[in-house]
């Protein structure tokens, strides 16, 4: 498509061996505003990532000179939008090493893990049957089972975790008992950090016919990822935390359960045929993708995931693994704080408490030093209600940001901490 692919390589990082990580971040404009008059430090990455110019610029590309709607018109304008909308799809199919065919684009996680509630759960479960969750979901992968419960008299069993914020894997695979029929398990969690054996969870879980979903969200902005590999059935990822626009997002499933799945949301661009007697549905992915989606937020996320490959998901997760070793032992300098979630090899998410000083309080202050910090139970209620707290406060890393950054934020911690004591 015109004008897209310059944009793609305009400034890309493309730093093969050492990655030049102050160029990247110059490349992150919004890293370089100020808060309440001191610069940003922003660390709510697991929240939403910032977006580089590359992404930025795409946007204004898209709609400057590509703006049409997707799948309908013949005129040029039409088939550049559809070209560069599949495009991105092969693209997010390459960076997760799954068949394009099988990747159905849609608003994001809760939207996917939905649409496998409905779809497959929904007309297939029953009274007696159990699908199996996790301790450490998001609500995003708690409700919509909770929702399919309630409507077909299946029950939820929680897989429980270990006080480290770890998987109890003994108790899960225990848990794996015939009338399970599916398991929901987050590969990172967006609280705790854990980074969840999904490979091993998944062989034991087709072992017993289990079938099994996996959510991505905060994997794929931070791992290298191969979903094929992996071996579950579906495989969820949202745009915004991988430095992609809002409102983009993918659900990976088995081409065979694409075929078997009614559709979730009927209309548009899913349909070959459509009379009062009735509609031939089109093929996956397409009929999974009712109405007019995010066109430019999907050539957006096609380039952040141009961007991320450009400096390599190794070389990311590496300088994430060095920014949360120093975030992490700095923290723990710091009296009375209380780290929850100190799995080994987990991803850069710190979750804390203060003693004596309540999360929001803290946050609250914090940005008034410049500091961007989450405070509150991270949609994920179970979780918080295992550790018998109300909130913690969550800073959560990305590779643009800096070890400076880091010690800025202890230091307004302390400041803020000695405030409230
Ligand atoms: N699952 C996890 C682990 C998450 O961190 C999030 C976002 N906080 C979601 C699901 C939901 O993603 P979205 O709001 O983009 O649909």
């Amino acid at each position: 498509m015109n004008g897209i692919p310059a944009v793609h390589d305009a400034a890309l990082p493309g730093h093969p061996g050492a990655v030049d990580w102050e160029r990247v971040r110059a490349d992150f404009p919004l890293l370089m505003r100020e808060v309440h008059g001191h610069p940003l430090v922003y660390l709510d990455n697991a929240n939403t990532s910032q977006k580089p110019l590359p992404v930025v610029a795409s946007q204004d590309e898209f709609y400057r000179r590509h703006n049409a709607n997707v799948s309908r018109a013949v005129h040029a304008l039409g088939t550049e939008a559809t070209e560069a909308y599949e495009a991105s799809r092969a693209r997010l199919a390459r960076f997760l090493n799954v068949r394009a065919d099988e990747v159905v684009l849609c608003s994001g996680t809760t939207f996917a893990i939905n649409l496998v509630a409905y779809s497959w759960a929904l007309p297939r479960l029953k009274e007696g049957d159990t699908i199996l969750v996790s301790r450490m979901e998001h609500h995003a992968n708690i409700v919509p089972w909770q929702l399919v419960a309630q409507r077909t008299g299946a029950k939820i069993k929680v897989a429980e975790i270990l006080p480290d914020g770890s998987l109890d894997l003994d108790g899960l695979h225990r848990a794996m008992t015939p009338d399970v029929k599916l398991l929901a398990v987050a590969h990172v969690s967006n609280v705790l950090g854990t980074v969840n054996p999904v490979r091993e969870i998944c062989r034991e879980a087709r072992r017993r016919g289990i079938v099994t979903v996996v959510d991505g969200s905060q994997a794929a902005p931070h791992l290298k990822l191969d979903v094929a590999a992996i071996g579950c059935d579906f495989y969820a990822v949202t745009g915004h935390k991988m430095c992609g626009p809002t409102g983009t997002g993918a659900l990976w499933a088995r081409r065979e359960h694409l075929e078997s799945m009614p559709p979730f949301i009927g209309g548009g661009e899913m349909i070959k045929e459509v009379s009062f007697d009735g509609t031939v549905f089109n093929d996956p992915p397409h009929k999974f993708e009712a109405g007019t989606p995010n066109i430019a937020g999907f050539v957006g996320l096609g380039v952040a995931i141009d961007y991320l490959d450009a400096i390599g998901m190794d070389a990311i997760a590496a300088r994430e693994a060095e920014l949360l070793a120093h975030a992490t032992e700095a923290l723990q300098a710091i009296p009375g704080l209380r780290i929850f979630g100190t799995a080994p090899g987990k991803a850069a998410v710190i979750s804390f408490l203060v003693e004596g000083a309540h999360a929001h309080d803290l946050a609250t202050l914090l940005d008034l030093e410049g500091v961007a910090v989450r405070s509150g139970q991270h949609c994920a209620h179970p979780l918080l209600q295992y550790y018998g707290v109300a909130a913690t406060l969550r800073a959560s890393l990305a590779f643009y940001n800096t070890h400076e950054e880091i010690d800025r934020f202890v230091a307004a911690l302390e400041k803020t901490r000695r405030l409230l004591a």
